[in-house]
């Protein structure tokens, strides 16, 4: 590839960003998370299922930490509201392609908020007959939840900041960090 003399800023050094979680925090904890799932999945061949696109991440780090039979799903679900808040009406925009009768169910979601998206989400799978239904979620805003939804595997609770970064974006930017970060000025930064 031609080398050039322009350089490119670096988005995991942008000074709008600051730190939360590390990716040396993130991969340790997550490796723990990992551990519990497998004693207390043994067994059971549970389903994962992600929901896109910002537990993708998380998803796939866990899944290689969980040391038993399993198989996973994607769901794709979208929430109105502002690019920073959730308006609380859901839809789901992509479902299941298996039934998930007598199946246990583990949901794996990247940040839990207001909490109205995951109570929607986990009613609507225990109501087509799953043995359970669980979910893991790697961040937890607890200040603002609206709705009560139970984390049964938590990673990190968080302050309410809003964060990007390891899956999570702002107007699909920031994705691709490998660390969890603060938005300093959402205004300048999509
Ligand atoms: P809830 O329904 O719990 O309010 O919102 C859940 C969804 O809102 C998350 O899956 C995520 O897409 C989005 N969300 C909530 N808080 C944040 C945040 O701090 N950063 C980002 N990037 N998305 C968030």
């Amino acid at each position: 590839m031609a080398t050039s003399s322009v350089r490119m800023p670096s988005e995991f050094s942008n000074p709008n960003l600051e730190v939360l979680l590390s990716e040396q925090q993130l991969q340790t904890r997550i490796k723990e998370l990992g551990a519990e799932i497998t004693r207390d999945y043994a067994g059971l061949n549970p389903l994962l299922i992600g929901v896109l696109k910002g537990a993708c991440f998380f998803l796939s780090d866990l899944l290689r930490a969980i040391d038993t039979r399993l198989s996973i799903e994607f769901m794709a679900i979208s929430s109105y509201g502002s690019s920073t808040r959730t308006s609380g009406e859901v839809r789901i925009m992509k479902d299941l392609d298996v039934p998930i009768e007598g199946r246990h169910i583990l949901v794996v979601e990247d940040i839990v908020d207001t909490g109205l998206t995951l109570s929607y989400l986990l009613a609507n799978l225990k109501s087509r007959g799953a043995a359970s239904v669980k979910l893991a979620a790697l961040l937890d805003k607890h200040e603002r939840r609206e709705k009560d939804v139970k984390i049964d595997y938590l990673g990190f609770p968080i302050p309410d900041y809003f964060v990007v970064g390891y899956g999570l974006d702002f107007a699909e930017r920031y994705r691709n960090l490998p660390f969890i970060a603060v938005l300093k000025n959402p205004e300048t930064a999509s």
